[in-house]
């Protein structure tokens, strides 16, 4: 129980890695508040939750919309006092090259991760500066120390979270809060399931070279990241005791990057 009496926002929990972090947060002894666009997954992802035993509420929320996620925030306080841990997670993913690329795509892709980022650190912020302090995280990625071709807005995105992370990690410590970023390499979620015929189609290559050659090519054993280890790391880095942790960027990626 390294998370009990603690509550989190996760954004994008609906599905995916958002939604094992929650399922080990609650296990954990955390009340999870899972947001998502789509509210059908967050609902569903909560009543799993707590037919499990746990604590757990859903939310409807555009991470790029100002009012919906500062209600969502709100909405937290008002049911558990507000939150001591925050998670953006929320992402898409799209491939192009960048000659072929539309603004209109490159603004999207940026908007859900680094705007939505701030959003969510913004209204995490004002709750754990009026209460004890809390942890933030963010879900960077490989792509926020590497660059792969095709995913520009993404890599560049994903760049500018260790920046934000950063800037919280120094503004956050005089109010106990800690700011750190988790960066997996390729983990099996529906983000990925789609890019892999989609770069197939780009790179006239086969899927099953896609997976090989491009996602799993520097990988020291081949494998894929877990939803699992993804979600281990989360509630390490929400648990960690003191601020000796912060400003600190983790990647879990079977040795794809090392730093
Ligand atoms: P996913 O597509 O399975 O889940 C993403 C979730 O985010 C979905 O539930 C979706 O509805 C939600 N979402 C999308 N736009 C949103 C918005 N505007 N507001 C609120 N919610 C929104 O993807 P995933 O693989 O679980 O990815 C989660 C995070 O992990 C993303 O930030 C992604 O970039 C990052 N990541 C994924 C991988 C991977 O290989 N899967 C690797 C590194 C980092």
């Amino acid at each position: 129980m390294r998370l009990k009496n603690r509550t989190a926002l996760i954004t994008g929990a609906g599905r995916g890695i958002g939604r094992a972090i929650a399922e080990h947060y609650a296990r954990e002894g955390a009340r999870v508040a899972i947001a998502d666009l789509d509210l059908q997954t967050a609902t569903e992802a909560a009543d799993a939750i707590r037919a499990a035993g746990g604590e757990a509420i859903a939310l409807a929320m555009d991470v790029t919309d100002e009012q919906a996620v500062d209600d969502g925030f709100k909405a937290v306080a008002d049911q558990w006092g507000g939150v001591d841990i925050a998670l953006a997670n929320a992402g898409i993913q799209h491939i192009d090259p960048i000659h072929k690329l539309a603004y209109a795509d490159w603004q999207k892709v940026i908007d859900v991760h680094l705007h939505g980022a701030f959003l969510v650190t913004r209204a995490a912020l004002r709750q754990m500066y009026a209460g004890k302090g809390g942890a933030m995280l963010y879900m960077g990625s490989v792509h926020s120390v590497e660059a792969s071709p095709l995913k520009s807005p993404y890599v560049a995105a994903k760049h500018g979270l260790l920046g934000l992370c950063r800037a919280v990690a120094k503004e956050g410590a005089e109010h106990k809060v800690r700011s750190n970023i988790i960066c997996p390499g390729f983990v099996r979620t529906p983000l990925v399931e789609k890019q892999i015929p989609e770069q197939a189609k780009e790179l006239a290559i086969s899927e099953e070279e896609v997976i090989r050659n491009v996602m799993l090519k520097n990988t020291v054993d081949g494998e894929f990241t877990t939803v699992e280890d993804v979600a281990e790391l989360a509630v390490h880095l929400a648990a960690f005791p003191s601020s000796a942790l912060t400003g600190q960027s983790i990647v879990v990626s079977h040795g794809w990057h090392m730093q």
